[in-house]
């Protein structure tokens, strides 16, 4: 029952975030920090979703 979202980072590259993770996200295409966890869910930091799903 993770749902996940399609998120935009600010270089450009697209990646798939889980809303559950329980690590930091980082784009692998510009390295910077895309979503920090957040007691439970996953907080975006930067970037904007495209698409959420559940
Ligand atoms: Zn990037």
């Amino acid at each position: 029952m993770s749902s996940f979202y399609r998120v935009q980072c600010g270089c450009g590259n697209t990646l798939t975030l889980y809303s559950n993770s329980t690590k930091q996200v980082s784009c692998p295409k510009c390295g910077s920090v895309v979503a920090k966890p957040a007691g439970g869910h996953v907080k975006l930091v930067s970037g904007r979703i495209l698409e959420a799903s559940k």
